[in-house]
């Protein structure tokens, strides 16, 4: 098949994304060419330039959840964690609080072991009182 490049008619598209995060700043490039040949077959090809978060692929701004109230690094929406006051943190900040059975942030984390303590510390000394009663 004869193809005249001259002919062609080629357009190009650079879309920068551009992610601030912390000091850092991640850029997405998202190129669209667009090739039209003399015959009108239109012909696009899109080359994406991800960027890492942590160990995971980012292609897309969609992608990205928001940023860690803790330490502010970006978020994507399969490391994110919400603890639940509403705070939103990445996995590394986020703590594991067994009793729920869920991710807490860091802060939440020290009250609820400290609750825990004063709970476990009142059961201790009213049990026996407790069980008297019960008797
Ligand atoms: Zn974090
Ligand atoms: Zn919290």
């Amino acid at each position: 098949m004869y193809f005249d490049k001259k002919s062609q008619k080629r357009h190009t598209k650079t879309q920068n994304q551009e992610i601030k995060s912390g000091d850092e700043i991640f850029t997405i490039q998202r190129k669209q060419t667009t090739l039209i040949s003399d015959t009108g077959d239109i012909e696009t090809e899109e080359t994406v330039q991800s960027m890492m978060i942590g160990d995971i692929k980012v292609d897309s701004v969609s992608k990205i959840f928001g940023k860690c109230h803790d330490c502010g690094l970006l978020i994507t929406y399969l490391n994110k964690r919400i603890c639940f006051c509403g705070k939103i943190i990445c996995t590394n900040c986020a703590e594991w609080w067994d009793d729920d059975n869920r991710p807490v942030c860091s802060i939440c984390y020290k009250a609820l072991k400290k609750k825990k303590f004063w709970s476990s510390f009142w059961h201790l000394i009213l049990s026996p009182f407790i069980e008297r009663r019960e008797n």
